[in-house]
C-alpha cells in the first residue's frame, strides 16, 4: 500500500477530540487561567461565550460543593505526585439547573519549554450511564431477594462478579467482601444443605438449565431457609455464568412445613394419621422388595369401645383414646411408625422386625392396655382392652393392599375368638 501524506499532529487531535465528543480544559496554575473548547460549554447547556472568561472560581460555583472539595484533593494529591493520574467523577450544574455527572481526567504538562505551568485534561459527560447505574441499583433494592452474578471458571473454580447490597440485610455480609471471598456466602450455609446446593449447581452447569434450590443458612444463630433461582450462560471464553437472585423463604417454608406436619397428623392424638401409614408401607415394601428389608405391621382396635362412649360420653371416649397413644408411643421404638387410622383403630409399622418378634410387640401393648387404668370423669377408674392381628411383609403378598387386608383379618379373628388377644396370620 502507498502511504499516502500524514494527517498534521493538530488535524489529528482536532479530529479525536471530535471523535470523542470530550470537553478539553487547560488550567494555568500559575495565573488560575482556564481554557475550554466549545463542546466542554456545550455540554453543561452553555454558548462557549457565556463562559467568558472562564476561571477556576466560575468552574467551582457550578459544581457540586462536595465533588469540588473531592477534585481539588485529587488535584492536590496528583500535583503531590501521590497519584499518577487526576481522575474523578463530579456533578455540574447544567444551565437549565440539574446535574450532570462529568469524568474528568487531567495531566501536568512536563514540558520545559514552556514558560507556564499546565493542566490539561477532559470532560466526557457520563450521566446517562450513571441514571442506568442508579435505575439498576434501585431495581436491586426494591427486589425481594439478592440478586448477584456468579462465575464458574474453566478450572473449576468459582467467585461472585456482582452481589447487590441486599447482601448485607440477609447475610450481614458485605457485598464487597463476597466478591473478595465467595466462601462467605457457602460459608453460611448449613451442613446438611450444602451438598445439594454445589449438586445442583454442578447439574445446571451440565445441562445449561435453570439453577432453583432451596437451601437453610445461619445467620446470627438464626436459621433461615432461601431459594435461588438462577439462568447460566455460557460466555465467549468458555465459562459458566449465572444470573440470579436468592431470596427469603423462611416464612413460606414455615407454613409449608407445618402444613406437611399437620397433614400426616391425627389431631386428636398427634399420632400420624392413615395418609402417612400409607405412604410409609407404600415405602417400606419398596425397600423390602429392593434390599429385601423384613418389616411387620400390627393393626389394632379397641373392644367395646361403643360402649365408653355410651356410658361415659364422648368426651371420655376421647380421654381413653389420647391416653391409649400415649401407651403405643411409650412401648414402641423411634423407629417404629404408630398412626390412628380410624376413630380407635391403629397400625403400627415395626421396620426390621419380623413376625416372632412383631408378635411379642403387639402382645406387649395388649398387656400394658389391660394393665392401665382409664378414668371416667366421675372420679372411677375402668380398663379396656385391645384386640390385634399381626402380619409380616412376605414375597407372596403382591400389593399393599394384600397386606392390609390380611392384617385386617388377623384382627377380626382375633374379635371373633373372644377379644382381648392377638392373633397372627401366617402364609397359609
Ligand atoms: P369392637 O370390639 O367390635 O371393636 O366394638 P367397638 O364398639 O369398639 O366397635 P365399633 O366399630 O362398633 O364402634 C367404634 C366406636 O368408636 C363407634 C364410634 O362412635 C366410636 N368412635 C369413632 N371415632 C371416635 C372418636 O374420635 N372419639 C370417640 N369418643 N369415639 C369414636
Ligand atoms: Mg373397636
Ligand atoms: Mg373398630
Amino acid at each position: 500500500m502507498p502511504k499516502g501524506p500524514k494527517l498534521s499532529p493538530e488535524t489529528r487531535l482536532k479530529a479525536i477530540i471530535d471523535a470523542t465528543r470530550a470537553g478539553t480544559w487547560e488550567w494555568n496554575l500559575d495565573t488560575g487561567e482556564v481554557v475550554v473548547n466549545d463542546r466542554w460549554a456545550q455540554m453543561l447547556g452553555y454558548e462557549p461565550e457565556a463562559l467568558e472568561p472562564m476561571t477556576y472560581e466560575l468552574w467551582q460555583s457550578i459544581t457540586h460543593p462536595d465533588d469540588a472539595e473531592n477534585a481539588k484533593q485529587r488535584m492536590g494529591a496528583y500535583l503531590r505526585g501521590d497519584v499518577p493520574h487526576f481522575d474523578c467523577v463530579v456533578r455540574i450544574r447544567h444551565r437549565d439547573g440539574h446535574w450532570r455527572w462529568i469524568h474528568t481526567r487531567g495531566q501536568r504538562l512536563e514540558d520545559e519549554q514552556l514558560t507556564a505551568n499546565w493542566v490539561c485534561g477532559t470532560h466526557l459527560d457520563i450521566s446517562e450511564e450513571r441514571e442506568t447505574q442508579h435505575r439498576l441499583q434501585r431495581l436491586a433494592e426494591s427486589l425481594p431477594g439478592v440478586i448477584y452474578t456468579f462465575v464458574l471458571e474453566r478450572d473449576g473454580t468459582y467467585r461472585f462478579t456482582y452481589v447487590s447490597r441486599k447482601s448485607m440485610d440477609f447475610y450481614g455480609i458485605p457485598a464487597e467482601d463476597t466478591l473478595e471471598d465467595p466462601s462467605a456466602l457457602f460459608d453460611i450455609i448449613i451442613k446438611d444443605d450444602i451438598s445439594e446446593v454445589m449438586e445442583t449447581i454442578r447439574r445446571s452447569a451440565r445441562s445449561m438449565t435453570e439453577w432453583r434450590c432451596q437451601y437453610r443458612i445461619r445467620v446470627n444463630d438464626d436459621i433461615r431457609w432461601m431459594e435461588g433461582v438462577a439462568q447460566p450462560e455460557e460466555d465467549e471464553v468458555g465459562r459458566i455464568v449465572w444470573h440470579g437472585m436468592v431470596m427469603d423463604i423462611t416464612e413460606r417454608k414455615q407454613l409449608e412445613l407445618e402444613l406437611e406436619r399437620l397433614s400426616v397428623t391425627d389431631e386428636l392424638t398427634g399420632l400420624h394419621n392413615r395418609r402417612y401409614m400409607l405412604r410409609t408401607i407404600e415405602e417400606q415394601i419398596a425397600r423390602a422388595e429392593r434390599y429385601g428389608d423384613v418389616f411387620s405391621l400390627v393393626a389394632l382396635d379397641i373392644d367395646h369401645f361403643k360402649r365408653i362412649n355410651d356410658s361415659w360420653g364422648h368426651l371420655v371416649g376421647d380421654q381413653v383414646l389420647e391416653q391409649f397413644a400415649r401407651v403405643l408411643r411409650s412401648r414402641v421404638r423411634r423407629t417404629d411408625v404408630v398412626a390412628r387410622t380410624g376413630g380407635e383403630e391403629f397400625l403400627i409399622l415395626l421396620p426390621n422386625t419380623d413376625l416372632p418378634a412383631a408378635r411379642h410387640v403387639a402382645e406387649d401393648l395388649r398387656q400394658a392396655t389391660e394393665r392401665e387404668h382409664f378414668d371416667n370423669g366421675e372420679g372411677q377408674s375402668f380398663t379396656v382392652t385391645i384386640s390385634g392381628g399381626v402380619v409380616t411383609w412376605e414375597d407372596s403378598l403382591s400389593s399393599m393392599r394384600d397386606l392390609l387386608s390380611r392384617c385386617d383379618h388377623s384382627l377380626y379373628e382375633a374379635k371373633h375368638q373372644g377379644r382381648n388377644r392377638i392373633v397372627v396370620t401366617t402364609q397359609s
